[in-house]
């Protein structure tokens, strides 16, 4: 098979599973017991979380592990306008992913005022709708690092700064971005970060926030003291253990490895932009993370390429992978201005470490006369 589906979830490296092994089968004590063979299990949990403070490049003592990059959205959002009561109010873009959107819905309906800011037509953030939201009764702006679907990288010290101004805090959904672009947490101004282990290399179900030190904070999961009172639940070990390692790796060989991916979305882009003439990149003008390209077929329907694709074992996904089952355009490509018809044939291609050359040769040998074969039979060609 060939998987170019990264951003909905990787393959686990090798050396996660690994590590992970001893907390699935001998070393299964608790870390918060009393006893040792529970309570030296807390030196591995902390070694996880220093390797993955120093991915970040900040104090171990500002990370604390989650369920995932959901909870953690859900966390900072709910924190965010809890912590001054004058400050009820949220911030955030029309294109961040459905843990950020709905839980904002969802403190709307509970009397929160929500800002949406827009993007332009590259899925970039108009930085000016974004500033028209803030008001000194905003408790927090949520700004993604890069969307999900189109790679489209945000300008998030921006945004930050324009929350600080008004002396909101600042959250970033940092999920797409972590592990694949360098980023700079001090630099960008950033009080909160979400990030997922799934989505480096590590096992699902396990997540961390960054709090920066000093920041307001109300915890979403409470009845313990694990986590510094900060995120209570019995630790998932073997998940924390498995995360450490794949922030490990990514620290090492994050540097060496944007080039090759790089270089193969290169590939693939002039591949179908050449062979398919209709097609366009979405946010092919801004600045997008190495491994993702939403192309629009604009003559021939995603779900037609999906099903032709997954019969070859190749998977990808169309514009939301959130919304299979429902014939809605991407919210994201309609934000960005993209008509219903043209969204509607967005197929999204995110690549990883372990993609191939010889994958993506394959996938240029057989899209091209697949997409033509469907622009022949389709009702969208005149
Ligand atoms: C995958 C993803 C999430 C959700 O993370 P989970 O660990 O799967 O809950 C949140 N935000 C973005 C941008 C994502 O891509």
């Amino acid at each position: 098979m060939i998987y170019l589906d990264s951003n909905a979830t990787t393959k686990m490296a090798p050396e996660v599973l690994e590590e992970m092994l001893p907390f699935l089968t001998e070393e299964f004590g608790n870390p918060s017991s009393f006893h040792t063979f529970g309570s030296r299990i807390l030196e591995e949990v902390e070694k996880g979380r220093e390797r993955l403070a120093a991915l970040l490049c900040v104090s171990p003592e500002e990370v604390f592990f989650t369920s995932g990059g959901t909870e953690s959205d859900n966390a900072a959002l709910e924190s965010g306008v809890s912590w001054d009561p004058d400050r009820p109010g949220l911030v955030t873009t029309s294109v961040e992913h459905p843990a950020i959107l709905e839980t904002a819905q969802y403190l709307e309906s509970q009397g929160n005022p929500l800002h949406v800011a827009k993007v332009d037509r590259e899925g970039v953030l108009e930085i000016h709708s974004l500033r028209e939201g803030i008001t000194e009764h905003t408790g927090i702006v949520s700004v993604m690092v890069a969307n999900n679907e189109t790679g489209v990288i945000m300008p998030v010290a921006e945004a930050a700064e324009a929350a600080h101004e008004k002396g909101a805090l600042f959250h970033t959904d940092a999920v797409q971005g972590v592990g694949k672009i360098p980023l700079d947490i001090d630099a960008m101004g950033v009080d909160m970060l979400s990030l997922s282990s799934h989505k480096i290399h590590g096992p699902k179900g396990v997540g961390a926030i960054y709090i920066r030190k000093g920041t307001p904070f109300s915890p979403l999961i409470r009845g313990g003291h694990q986590e510094r009172g900060i995120r209570a639940g019995t630790y998932n070990v073997a998940g924390i253990v498995g995360l450490g390692m794949a922030a490990e790796l990514a620290r090492l060989h994050l540097e060496e490895e944007i080039g090759p991916v790089s270089e193969l979305m290169r590939i693939l882009e002039d591949g179908v932009l050449a062979s398919c003439p209709e097609a366009v990149i979405a946010g092919s003008g801004a600045l997008r993370l190495p491994n993702t390209a939403t192309v629009l077929f604009t003559s021939v329907e995603s779900e037609a390429i999906l099903t032709l694709l997954d019969l070859e074992e190749i998977y990808v996904s169309s514009g939301s992978a959130c919304s299979t089952g429902s014939k809605d355009p991407s919210y994201v490509l309609s934000a960005m201005g993209v008509p219903q018809m043209q969204a509607n044939t967005a197929i999204r291609f995110s690549l990883s470490r372990y993609t191939t050359r010889a994958e993506i040769e394959r996938v240029l040998e057989i899209l091209p006369p697949f997409v033509r074969k469907l622009r022949e039979i389709s009702p969208y060609s005149k």
